[in-house]
């Protein structure tokens, strides 16, 4: 990617470089209280040297354990801060960092101790512009997002609700000659299918029957054939069961009629089938759970069975055309003034930082903000460190522009 000239000057990145060696090098896996609390107040103090408080509260992890939830706040952190979210941990435990040219090779460089150093290395770089970062900056780093994330989704959704902005510093995407931003998550809703058809003998009364069966079947396949690709939303049919009712009811005592002779002559009277639907936008989602509703009542009509469709947990979207794309247009646009190309993720899969917010909709959100690099969760992990460099310049370039009027 061309790049004409220095955009961060060399003190600040060499600096950066070495912080995050350094972040890299202290092992702070899931689960590791005390790695995690090294990481902390590694993080903490950086932050501190840089004018913002910053606190680590022992966390209920919800297993009898603590663990540790960084929150440093700038000085005019009010009822509408600007939020940055981040983690802490890492999939796997640390080996030794390793510098070799323009890569740095170490676990959580990439997801997403880069992004930690990157925060740090553009109030370094605002401070050396004599440019002022937002008073009322705010960043909120967990130490669960890879695991259970029961602390992420609850501090997620206490911080960012009332957020003007929330960024996420997770790592956006290497895509030839480009990187991306993240700007739109799926949700999705759980649901159940329950069915009861009518038994009957198959060889005496085959056409007394209603099978249950034939009719989850049946449901089954139409529900993923309303699928839709690109944007649109897709239904996933995850587990079926179906037999007569004993079987069904009593799966774990029943299983062993599998591979059997015997109950081959009952029609089925009994099936479950349960899975989920992910879309892009809130409507969407309406829309394909209606359109399963439909199904439900059409197919039970035809096979003349009962069904009863019912809804499981449900997690919101991030809608790419949402308030946050003002902004990830915006960041795209400070990349394009420094030259190189910043495309934009409108369809990420997963559920990740913003899908906690109890309303994505009401919050600006971009995503992907970090340094991109490869071999996320592996042993060959590494950051692409000129990537670290640009996304230094544009998370300055971007705080400058979103600093608080006060
Ligand atoms: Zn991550």
């Amino acid at each position: 990617m061309p790049q004409t000239h220095e955009v961060v000057p060399r003190e600040i990145l060499a600096k950066t470089t070495q912080l995050l060696v350094e972040l890299c090098a202290i092992s702070s896996a899931s689960g590791d209280s005390e790695g995690l609390r090294a990481m902390a107040a590694r993080v903490a103090a950086e932050l501190s040297a840089r004018g913002l408080s910053a606190e680590i509260l022992p966390e209920d992890d919800g297993d009898g354990g603590s663990m540790p939830l960084l929150v440093a706040r700038g000085p005019r952190v009010g009822e509408h801060p600007l939020v940055l979210v981040g983690h802490l941990d890492t999939v796997l435990d640390a080996v030794a960092p390793r510098l070799e040219g323009d890569r740095l090779w170490a676990t959580g460089a990439l997801d997403m101790k880069g992004g930690l150093a990157m925060l740090i290395g553009a109030l370094d770089l605002l401070v050396h512009r004599g440019q002022q970062s937002p008073g009322d900056l705010m960043l909120v780093a967990v130490p669960d997002e890879e695991v259970s994330g029961f602390i992420s989704e609850r501090a997620v959704r206490r911080w960012s609700e009332g957020a003007r902005v929330l960024l996420v510093i997770e790592p956006g995407e290497a895509r030839g000659d480009a990187e991306t931003l993240v700007a739109g998550r799926r949700g999705l809703t759980e649901w159940k299918l329950d069915v009861t058809g009518r038994a009957s003998h198959s060889g005496l009364a085959y056409w007394y029957g209603r099978s249950a069966l034939a009719a989850v079947a049946d449901w089954a396949a139409q529900a993923q054939a309303m699928s839709e690709s690109g944007p649109g939303a897709t239904v996933n049919v995850a587990r079926m069961v179906a037999g007569d009712s004993d079987f069904v009811n009593g799966l774990a005592m029943h299983h062993a009629l599998l591979g059997t002779s015997r109950r081959r002559n009952v029609v089925s009277d009994r099936a479950l089938a349960e899975g989920e639907a992910r879309y892009l936008t809130p409507p969407d989602g309406v829309r394909i759970m209606a359109q399963l509703a439909r199904l439900t009542e059409r197919i039970a009509e035809e096979h003349e069975v009962t069904m009863a469709l019912s809804h499981g947990i449900s997690v919101p979207p991030v809608d790419p055309k949402g308030p946050g794309a003002p902004i990830a247009a915006r960041v795209t646009r400070l990349a394009a003034e420094r030259g190189w190309t910043l495309e934009v993720e409108e369809d990420r899969g997963g559920i990740s930082f913003p899908n906690y917010i109890a309303d994505p909709s009401k919050v600006p959100i971009v995503d992907g903000l970090a340094p991109v690099g490869d071999g996320m969760h592996t042993r060959e992990e590494y950051l692409d460190l000129r990537s670290l460099e640009r996304r230094i310049a544009l998370l300055a370039d971007l705080l400058a522009e979103l600093a608080d009027p006060a």
